[in-house]
């Protein structure tokens, strides 16, 4: 079965430092994440960027309490230098938790022939978590390396490890 590695939200908004959406342990996975995305390149794996892509007035920020953050077009919508994406690497914007959420993932997925998606990136409670879900019941088989995701707090990071692993039936790599 055909593999794409999936790197969601790895954006300067949210791994740099004093980044308006600051999620600290983001960093400690970027050498992790970055020897993954060497490994899918060189081996043909589709690689596909999911990226947070806000209007200025997005209503998530009042709604779900989010100070603004990766507004479209501003550098903080850009994913770090460190995992920058090809030419060639399809970049999907995102406006909601999962990146399936009104974007052309499906679509890019299916034209690849991918059937199971390896999740990267952060905030694993949220945005892998989300995307896992929208994967799952669309029947893609999803595995999620461990170190190659980053929750904002460690305790709902394990909370969504085990909700993944006992209720998605997702593969939780350690
Ligand atoms: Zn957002």
């Amino acid at each position: 079965m055909r593999e794409a590695l999936l790197v969601i939200d790895m954006l300067n908004d949210f791994v740099r430092e004093g980044a308006p959406l600051e999620v600290t342990a983001a960093r400690a996975i970027l050498p992790a994440l970055r020897a993954r995305l060497d490994a899918a390149r060189a081996g043909g794996v589709p690689v596909i960027y999911i990226c947070d892509a806000h209007r200025a007035d997005d209503p998530e920020f009042a709604r779900m309490g989010w100070p603004p953050h990766a507004i479209k077009g501003t550098t903080g919508a850009e994913v770090v230098a460190e995992l920058a994406p090809l030419e060639t690497d399809p970049v999907i914007e995102k406006t909601a938790y999962s990146g399936f959420h009104h974007t052309g993932l499906d679509g890019i997925l299916q034209a690849l022939g991918v059937g199971r998606l390896v999740l990267t990136g952060c905030v694993t409670n949220i945005c892998i978590h989300y995307t896992a879900y929208d994967a799952v019941i669309r029947g893609y088989q999803v595995v999620v390396p461990a170190d190659c995701v980053a929750p904002l707090d460690p305790d709902d990071g394990e909370f969504a490890f085990r909700q993944m692993t006992r209720v998605l039936g997702v593969a939780v790599v350690r």
